[in-house]
């Protein structure tokens, strides 16, 4: 049995990190449970599933991170409320919430895994993972009135996420990313991809959270996978050092800020770089600022970027992103961020290697350290 955990790193150099940017609290979320089975293979079971790579995801955070506290919304097969759950990790201020999940379809042949975060659907498949997941309150009494008359099959209902805002969108979009990278590379999943729909689970909490859809019971081969400890083990390891890294990179941020106490002000080197140098050397990491995001293009020109020259519009996945700035130095991007951050509060710092692929924040940093 081999199994990807990397032990070696040692987090006590993040001892300093400010308060603010810690990652203290972990909600662990379980899908389904009690008489909500979930989604059913020949053989498993969703919620028993779901429930043995979350205990295992959550024992390996505890062992290895001990600085981080795990909450389970969920540790046996019981059934919880989505509602619920989302108020478990509100109450306890957790700084991430991870709901695990599988998923299924009628085509037997789909396997791979997915990471959602909260929004509106680009595609009718996203849709429907959704209204499948959502289709979890129809074991709740009074589902109605508690969420104000949505009905998780009805495709009107997921209107109402057109008009969402969501603060956290950006940092559960990394998390998701950095747990599709892990599957992909290291547990040789088939990843499908970072995708956005609107889940119930997801809609109520207030801090970064994802929800997992680690592979498709529906899928014989795949359900086989689920099933066997090891496939767990694989599953639930890949989104441990996922956590890991995203844990690292949002406190690594914070030190990075701290540190830094030059005073850039107009700085030409922050202007867009010739895209064709980019593309020349792959090694060259690029960093950006972050200034919004839309599931539709936006002229660069538009009075929604406030007057603010070389915008540029970035696709990734589904969405199209507007960045400003430009320089393959961190300190410059960090210090010119508190300059947008005037005009765009929650503008962040994102990395672009030579290729236009958006890469982790931390991977990035070790990339130009080296
Ligand atoms: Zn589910």
């Amino acid at each position: 049995m081999l199994i990807f955990l990397n032990f070696c790193i040692t987090l006590s150099s993040y001892s300093q990190v400010d308060e603010k940017y810690a990652i203290k609290t972990v909600v662990i979320d379980a899908g389904h449970g009690g008489q909500d089975d979930g989604t059913s293979g020949r053989k498993a079971k969703e919620k028993d599933i779901a429930l043995a790579i979350s205990l295992k995801l959550g024992t390996y955070i505890e062992e290895n991170i001990p600085d981080v506290k795990v909450i389970y919304t969920r540790t046996t097969d019981v059934f919880i409320p989505l509602n619920e759950r989302a108020n478990i990790a509100n109450k306890n201020k957790a700084n991430l919430f991870i709901s695990v999940h599988l998923n299924g379809n009628k085509n037997t042949k789909a396997y791979g895994t997915e990471t959602y975060a909260m929004g509106l659907h680009k595609t009718s498949g996203n849709l429907e993972v959704a209204k499948l997941e959502n289709s979890a309150i129809l074991f709740e009494e009074d589902y109605s009135t508690k969420y104000e008359g949505f009905d998780p099959n009805s495709a009107e209902s997921y209107i109402i996420f057109s008009y969402l805002q969501n603060t956290f969108l950006e940092q559960s979009l990394n998390c998701a990313v950095f747990v599709e990278e892990e599957f992909k590379t290291k547990a040789l999943r088939k990843s499908r991809g970072v995708k956005q729909a609107g889940f119930l689970v997801l809609w109520q909490t207030t801090m970064p959270s994802i929800l997992i859809e680690a592979g498709f019971l529906t899928n014989p081969h795949e359900e086989r996978f689920l099933m066997s400890s090891d496939g767990q083990e694989y599953i639930a390891s890949a989104i441990y050092r996922a956590f890991k890294s995203y844990k690292m990179s949002i406190e690594e941020k914070s030190q990075f800020a701290a540190k830094i106490d030059a005073n850039i002000q107009d700085d030409d080197s922050l202007l867009p770089e010739s895209s064709t140098t980019l593309n020349e050397n792959f090694n060259i990491i690029t960093f950006k600022i972050q200034i919004a995001s839309s599931s539709n293009s936006i002229s660069t020109s538009s009075d929604f970027f406030k007057g603010f020259k070389n915008i540029e519009e970035y696709k990734f996945d589904e969405n199209f992103k507007y960045t400003i700035g430009s320089t393959s130095n961190f300190e410059k991007i960090v210090e010119y961020k508190k300059t947008i951050e005037e005009t765009f509060p929650d503008a962040f710092i994102i990395a672009i290697d030579g290729m236009s692929n958006l890469i982790p924040l931390n991977k990035a940093l070790n990339k130009t350290k080296n």
